[in-house]
């Protein structure tokens, strides 16, 4: 039998519809939570909830109520790491651990879950990092999510590598960003607002936590303690915070959750500053994890604080 040319054509497209609409009944969709996502900061983990909704199980490793920079993992967590899809941190400076923690884990599992450093690119670090020497991370601020801008640049790359592990989730992970985004917009506008006329410029706070913040929204941090919570000054320069406290007028000491208490109270006890908290959000209080207190509410709380802080009109 001579069958006609067109005809030929009509079959052949015929075919490959029936192909693609075999290949569409496959695309099911991963069972809610198949995804699995490793964090180790409770910042990652609020982003990555805000774009991966129900499609994704997260599982953070610092706990909330912990103190994040002196967190190290437990080999269950490299397990949990290597049977995850995706494993995302901030930045060498802030998990020293993570890329060794990785590599471990992909060696017991073989099959390399993707990891993400979620960090904006430091330009600068970036320069210095040639020749084969080591990077020097003691100086370097990991801290970005405190700025909302910096946030969504984390949370556009959690999308991409949302996006590379599950491609089916494209639609539904980029609709849930933009509406992040639109979030993250807003609370930078709340809190620009809020703290736009101050009479004070500086705050006191308990670690070097807020240098992107602050240069976002115009203020300076002096530091009782360095980058990490562990760095707490010497005598010295303790003498120095409180002579600048009486020299710029600043009444208010900004304590922070999941540290001792104990340095803040002695320097408020010796200037007769007050009080207040302003959160890093390195991770939540447990409170605040079983009541559900999120990423935008604290940040809220802590634009309240600063505006007292900062003495804010
Ligand atoms: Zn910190």
């Amino acid at each position: 039998m001579i069958i006609p040319r067109n005809a030929l054509l009509m079959i052949l497209i015929v075919a490959i519809s029936v192909v693609v609409a075999a290949c569409a009944g496959d695309l099911e969709p991963p069972a809610d939570g198949e995804v699995t996502v490793i964090t180790t900061t409770y910042p990652l983990t609020f982003l990555s909830e805000k774009i991966g909704g129900d499609r994704i199980t997260i599982n953070q490793l610092a706990k909330p109520g912990v103190e994040a920079h002196d967190f190290e993992p437990a080999p269950s967590d490299i397990r949990a790491i290597s049977n995850s899809d995706l494993f995302i941190y901030n930045h060498p400076a802030f998990e020293s651990w993570a890329l060794s923690a990785a590599a471990s884990a992909a060696s017991a599992d073989g099959d390399n879950s993707p990891t993400v450093t979620v960090q904006t690119i430091n330009l600068e670090l970036a320069g210095e990092n040639h020749g084969g020497h080591a990077e020097d991370h003691s100086t370097f601020d990991a801290h970005v999510w405190l700025n909302p801008l910096e946030a969504q640049e984390q949370a556009d790359r959690i999308l991409s590598a949302f996006i590379e592990v599950d491609p089916e989730g494209a639609q539904i992970y980029t609709r849930n960003a933009d509406g992040l985004d639109v979030e993250l917009q807003a609370l930078d506008d709340l809190i620009g607002k809020q703290i736009a006329r101050c009479e004070l410029d500086s705050v006191v706070v308990s670690h070097l936590a807020f240098g992107h913040m602050a240069e976002r929204y115009g203020f300076s941090q002096i530091g009782l303690a360095g980058l990490s919570p562990e760095f707490e000054s010497g005598p010295a320069q303790i003498a120095g915070v409180i002579g600048k406290m009486n020299e710029l007028g600043i009444s208010h000491i900004m304590q922070e959750p999941n540290v001792s208490d104990r340095l803040a109270e002695t320097v408020a006890a010796e200037t007769g500053a007050k009080l207040l908290t302003l959160h890093p959000l390195e991770v939540r209080t447990s409170e605040q994890a079983s009541n559900g207190i999120d990423y935008l509410e604290i940040m809220k709380s802590n634009a309240g604080a600063l505006q007292a802080a900062l003495r804010c009109s």
